[in-house]
């Protein structure tokens, strides 16, 4: 080590005591210890998942215990925590022959049945479900769907643990019976992210590496909370900081996660902590367009913009500038919650950076403006030219293993595959005998928060769900628990039994048992954030007997209603003929036929997309004079966001976070309000509006005066189920009072008012 790099390292030391053991933050070594006992009965299948598979988990993305970016292991507690889903034992089918025990419980303890072992079906009126054969429920399925007005079935995938190949598979099967609602969790995600990029710059992915980040003058994360949902990148940040790259952070809570941590497999590191972010931004929640065009009045002011990519590369420019100038100090300092002075800070370092990347995650995406917010994160980094060089870009960083390729893969309401959108000409396209040979419908299909939207407007007959818990994940469970039961036939996909599919039917519910991607026929693949198509082997190990792969369902529904076209368009007996496919019909997946084993990959694009030239039709990319957005806070109350916590498809619900040691009836509120309302730490309150209460408890931590934080998915009861952004993507953000819990008449607490 130099002794640049080595003073730098200690500069970056949390604290001299070992492992912080007198700090917050995730014990690793404790988590290894328990995964081992969880999987006892299964250890040495535990390890060759882990050894030879690609995680299940984010969307970083291994190969076996490393990856692509760095030297050294890849491993962290989300990846162990899953396991137990890979390995566990099949659950006793009887007891789902009477549901009522199971009611109002949560999917973590529903999954401790262990996995869903048989096809059962339950009719409107049983009390619980009933064994019955394959042949039986691929029969009732095809005859229903056979008789389904294909614009009142929907499809969902979960983005958690699904291959390539079946998010393929299950959007051509749905295509096939005519039906273009199809959707993943990416739309409850990373939806804006796909709008907002695909407009400015012509491209839905990230436009580099994590490896870039390694070196990078700066990094700036957005609403991102990385030590949390992609926990391996604390590992490349500890790299990226002793290569001298500076991390700023802009969120409206201090994310204890991203000030510092223990990387547990880095001896120092572990030993004495690293600090990473070195400035934070603390803006309001929605406070971001104006905090960016704060920045970007300061870089013009100051001649901090590159003005030969501007006028080579870009348009929009004086547009741009024209909004900027018309915007007042004033509404930009009300609307990001920080000064002129807090814009100039971030404003000089970025300006005068040779390189920045910002990645961003569901802080920015989740508002009814997610698009507006990922398009001012363009118009700053288009700016400096910060695209298509080493260590610069544009990085919606994924939550699930699958976002990226479940999107990719046709897995969307308005695009077949690949961003192809539904039109006309497409699906002449797509008709031709070398692609699909059959036409798909041309009419734009419904996103997952519409088709609840319509199931509770009684429009929607059939939904098909792979895997996902809609009646935990989406806002307003009330509704979302309507709808489904209006829903004559419903479909439930997956390895384990959860909430949702234990709605009573409105007609029939079939549940049928997924395999797992370490047990697929030919292995599988996945495409991480930064585009890297990996293969994920086959690993040798128990089954469950009646399990079938999570691509071969599909399949043989579709061959059911239709012998002949389903055995013609569907002749594939393994993933390997999948991935054949898409190699013919995805040019961007050109490749993917030849990975075949362990660490196999592809990155397509390569290590940077957007090199010479964007993907819009003119090659250009594009400035947006977006407006501000008009976040109303009724007086007396609080804007509230919600916290993900440790939770990946709502199936890791540690009671206490590791990294903010908040509960999850926690409510976090600044040390300000908290004054002014007189209440101490532990306080029960109710917060209230318009859809209802959540009862839980005050914890007084560093989010923004006239904010709150609350855990989801269970503040989902007073997040509105309409208000979404353009793309399909909920706002996870509302607005509330806090009542005294205590109080015989609760009297909201008007602390807006007050102050
Ligand atoms: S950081 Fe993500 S990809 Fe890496 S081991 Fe953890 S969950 Fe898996």
């Amino acid at each position: 080590m130099s002794k640049a790099s080595d003073s730098r390292a200690k500069r970056n030391w949390v604290s001299l005591v070992p492992y912080g053991i007198h700090q917050q933050h995730p014990n690793a070594y404790k988590d290894i210890l328990s995964t081992m006992w969880e999987n006892r009965d299964n250890l040495g299948y535990a390890w060759r998942i882990l050894r030879d598979g690609c995680c299940d988990g984010c969307s970083l993305g291994t190969r076996g215990v490393y990856d692509w970016t760095m030297q050294g292991v890849h491993l962290c507690a989300v990846r162990l925590q899953l396991l137990r889903l890979n390995t566990m034992p099949p659950a006793d089918w009887r007891v789902l022959e009477d549901v009522t025990p199971f009611r109002g419980k949560a999917e973590k303890s529903l999954r401790k049945l262990g996995r869903l072992a048989v096809p059962m079906i339950r009719h409107k009126g049983d009390k619980g479900f009933r064994r019955i054969s394959w042949d039986e429920a691929i029969a009732t399925v095809a005859q229903q769907l056979r008789n389904i007005d294909p614009h009142r079935l929907a499809w969902y995938l979960t983005s958690r643990g699904l291959t390539n190949e079946a998010y393929y598979a299950h959007q051509k099967v749905a295509r096939f019976i005519g039906t273009n609602h199809v959707d993943t969790s990416a739309r409850i995600c990373h939806a804006p992210s796909t709008a907002g990029l695909s407009a400015t710059v012509g491209c839905a992915a990230t436009t580099c590496s994590y490896s870039d980040w390694i070196g990078a003058d700066l990094i700036v994360f957005v609403g991102a909370n990385v030590a949390n949902n992609q926990p391996v990148t604390t590992k490349y940040l500890y790299y990226a900081k002793k290569a001298g790259t500076k991390i700023f952070v802009v969120n409206p809570y201090r994310e204890p996660g991203l000030e510092r941590y223990w990387v547990p497999s880095v001896t120092e590191s572990a030993l004495f902590g690293t600090r990473l972010a070195d400035d934070y931004f603390q803006i309001h929640i929605g406070g971001d367009i104006p905090f960016f065009y704060g920045v970007i009045k300061h870089l013009i002011r100051n001649g901090w913009v590159d003005r030969e990519f501007i006028n080579g590369r870009t348009v929009g420019w004086n547009e741009l500038q024209a909004k900027v100038d018309a915007l007042s100090w004033e509404s930009l300092e009300q609307g990001s919650g920080l000064s002129r002075d807090d814009m100039f800070r971030f404003a000089e370092t970025f300006g005068k950076a040779r390189h920045a990347i910002v990645v961003w995650s569901m802080g920015i995406t989740q508002h009814r403006y997610g698009s507006d917010n990922v398009r001012a994160i363009v118009n700053l980094q288009l700016c400096k030219g910060n695209i298509g060089r080493d260590h610069t870009g544009l990085m919606p960083i994924r939550g699930h293993s699958g976002v990226q390729g479940g999107a990719e893969m046709g897995g969307m309401p308005g695009a077949y595959v690949m961003g192809f959108p539904v039109t006309e000409e497409n699906a002449r396209k797509f008709a031709a005998p070398e692609i699909w040979n059959f036409e798909p419908p041309s009419w734009k299909g419904l996103s997952a928060a519409h088709m609840i939207l319509a199931a509770e407007r009684g429009e929607i007959d059939a939904l098909w769900q792979s895997g996902g818990n809609f009646k935990q994940t989406l806002p307003e469970p009330g509704l979302v628990a309507r709808a489904l039961g209006r829903i004559k036939l419903r479909i439930h996909q997956d390895i384990v039994v959860n909430p949702t599919m234990l709605v009573d039917p409105a007609d029939t519910v079939v549940l049928l048992p997924s395999r797992t991607r370490y047990e697929q026929r030919g292995g599988g693949t996945e495409t991480s954030t930064e585009r890297r198509i990996i293969y994920s082997p086959e690993i040798p190990g128990p089954r469950i007997p009646e399990a079938k792969d999570e691509w071969e369902i599909p399949v043989l529904v579709a061959q059911s209603i239709n012998p002949s076209l389903g055995a013609k368009l569907f002749p594939w007996n393994d993933t390997q003929d999948i991935r054949n496919e898409i190699d013919r019909v995805c040019p961007t997946y050109k490749g993917i036929a030849k990975l075949r084993k362990k660490g196999d990959s592809i990155q397509y694009g390569g290590r940077h997309l957007l090199v010479d030239r964007c993907l819009t039709p003119d090659g250009k990319a594009h400035f947006t004079p977006i407006g501000l957005p008009e976040e109303k806070i009724p007086d007396g109350r609080f804007l509230l966001a919600t916290r993900r916590g440790k939770q990946f498809n709502s199936i890791i619900n540690a009671e206490v976070d590791p990294l903010t040691g908040a509960r999850r009836d926690d409510i976090l509120v600044s040390a300000e309000d908290a004054r002014r309302l007189g209440l101490g730490n532990g306080d029960q309150i109710i917060l209230r509006n318009e859809l209802g209460e959540f009862r839980g408890r005050v914890r007084i931590d560093r989010v923004k005066p006239g904010s709150l934080q609350a855990h989801w998915p269970e503040i989902n009861v007073l997040i509105p189920a309409g208000r979404l952004d353009p793309s399909g993507v909920p706002d996870y953000n509302t607005t509330v009072e806090i009542v005294a819990a205590s109080a015989a008449q609760p009297t909201a607490m008007a602390a807006r008012a007050e102050g």
